[in-house]
């Protein structure tokens, strides 16, 4: 059996915290998805993996030396409502791997049978989700936003009854940590003081080791959290992905994104997209999604309060009312600073200065706006603004109805670009030191400005996204037909969202108008 180094921090550390779990083995594995980049990245034999031994392993049939397989106990408020028992009904954390960049992985199944936190679940998953976890979450990673990673998805040669019976699947999942804000109100919620501490002091260790030994630890892993979390829906939002169940057990404490169930990327921009069959009210909205994000953080903050005063000490439980009351209400301005450093970036321009922040983040709306308004496809309109900037509007004209609808915005836009290349002009002729491309392109050593910037546009804005039409064509040839073809073919487009070749071109489509219209996602069960 091929080695595993795992070191089981969580089995070790946080006994009472989950409960010790064996996967159901399935009948007829099949390795039908294997990363062995990640693999290596792992410490991974990839090509014992790629084998037989490979779909023993990853369908649970097999458990690698070493492993420790468990079910975490997590709760969660769902939809609003809080769910005080949710945990791993069908998920396993296997155990965890150092890898060669010396970061602590977890290593989990998904869909490996029923747990204690089963509830009315089977604890099964089907193929189609599991593959859409592998498209979305590999999209996600190529774009460079933090998330969650497929290394494997096996068949297991058994049915699933859903609506339909579709064919059973086991995926395992690669993960900073699978600890989520829901796992922080399963212990507060019922009072388990110890435990709670126990699993803050893990989370800093694991994710903010900075922290460890300072006195309000809670409350600047709430700060951390808080960042990161700014960061991560500043860059889903730059990107047009639109998660669909952003629940509080959803809402990683390590800043990735986990669980790739409705998601689904946006096309015509409005903000008010639903995508979720189970989002009748629109709460996991495209637009609402940073709000969101300070919804969740607030549980997390209610979570921690017990941890930061002894809540029959009324002054200083007040005090602790306090102090996370102004992290979550600095969320606001975290998420804003985040999202007009990714906005400036796709809009040709350098990180500016604070002084330009209103401006700028007015030219950004307003280019929202004009999307809006005129129900432009998002993904396009942001990568044609790289040809504009290279001089050639005609492209970009050409996604509106009427052509010559954005450009008064394109006038602004141009000046803006232009102030800053002649401020790059004068720093250069003052001897001041710019930056290296600000340099090359104030010297003339390099390209000129305009292509400078159209080239750094085109390494931020993508030209593949994972389209809707797209994913469904590839997961229905998958679990209609066991056809893989499509699915790979669009992994490999989805892998280089930045190039801009006739290969690629098929996968730049936007679905057709009444496709997005009547376009519904389920959750992955
Ligand atoms: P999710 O919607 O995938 O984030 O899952 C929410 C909760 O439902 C978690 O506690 C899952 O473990 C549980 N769950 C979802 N599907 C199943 C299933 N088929 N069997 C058992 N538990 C499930
Ligand atoms: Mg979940």
């Amino acid at each position: 059996m091929t080695a595993f180094a795992f070191d089981n921090s969580y089995a070790r550390e946080l006994p009472g915290l989950y409960v010790p779990f064996r996967p159901v083995a399935v009948p007829a594995p099949r390795l039908l998805y294997f990363n062995r980049e990640l693999a290596l990245e792992l410490g991974l034999d990839d090509a014992a993996l790629a084998g037989a031994q490979g779909a023993e392993i990853f369908a649970g049939n097999a458990l690698p030396d070493g492993a420790e397989p468990l079910a975490q106990a997590y709760a969660g408020h769902q939809f609003g409502g809080f769910s005080p028992q949710l945990g791993d009904g069908r998920a396993l954390l296997l155990g965890e791997l150092i890898d060669s960049h010396g970061r602590r992985r977890d290593i989990a199944l998904k869909g490996s049978g029923r747990t204690p936190f089963a509830r009315g679940g089977d604890g099964k998953a089907a193929l189609g989700p599991m593959l859409r976890e592998v498209l979305v979450g590999e999209a996600m990673y190529a774009l460079g936003i933090p998330t969650t990673r497929a290394l494997a998805v096996v068949a297991t040669g058994e049915p699933v009854y859903r609506e339909q019976v579709l064919p059973g699947a086991v995926l395992t999942r690669v993960a900073a940590s699978h600890l989520r804000v829901g796992t922080f109100e399963y212990f507060a919620a019922r009072g388990e003081l110890d435990s709670l501490r126990r699993l803050a002091d893990y989370a800093i260790a694991r994710h903010d080791p900075a922290l460890a030994g300072s006195a309000d630890r809670p409350l600047g892993l709430l700060r951390a959290v808080a960042q990161r979390q700014a960061e991560l829906v500043a860059q889903w939002m730059n990107v047009g992905f639109i998660h669909g169940v952003m629940n509080t057990d959803n809402t990683t404490i390590s800043g990735e994104t986990i669980d790739y169930g409705p998601c689904a990327f946006i096309e015509a921009y409005d903000p008010a997209t639903v995508f979720s069959s189970i989002d009748q009210g629109g709460r996991y909205a495209f637009g609402n999604q940073p709000q969101i994000a300070r919804w969740n953080l607030a549980r997390l903050a209610e979570a921690l309060l017990p941890l930061l005063a002894d809540v029959d000490d009324v002054p200083a439980a007040e005090r602790a009312v306090a102090q996370v009351t102004e992290v979550i209400d600095a969320f606001p301005a975290l998420y804003r600073a985040a999202l007009l450093r990714g906005q400036r970036a796709k809009l040709g321009l350098r990180d500016g200065d604070a002084a330009d922040d209103a401006a700028d983040g007015a030219l950004a709306d307003d280019w929202l706006a004009l999307l809006h308004r005129e129900r432009v496809d998002f993904t396009l309109a942001w990568r044609r603004l790289a040809a504009a900037a290279a001089g050639d509007a005609s492209a970009l004209r050409a996604l509106f109805v009427e052509p010559s609808a954005p450009d008064a915005w394109l006038v602004r836009w141009r000046a803006r670009c232009a102030a800053e290349d002649a401020a790059a002009d004068d720093a250069a002729a003052d001897g001041a030191t710019v930056d290296e491309a600000g340099g090359a392109a104030a010297t003339g050593s390099g390209a000129p400005p305009a292509l400078a910037r159209a080239r750094r546009m085109r390494e931020v804005n993508p030209y593949v996204i994972a389209r809707n039409h797209r994913v469904e064509e590839a997961l229905a040839a998958a679990s209609d037909e066991g056809d893989l073809a499509p699915f790979e073919r669009l992994l490999a487009a989805l892998r280089r969202p930045f190039d801009e070749n006739d290969a690629q071109a098929p996968y730049a489509e936007p679905a057709p108008a009444e496709v997005t219209a009547g376009y519904r996602t389920f959750c992955g069960t």
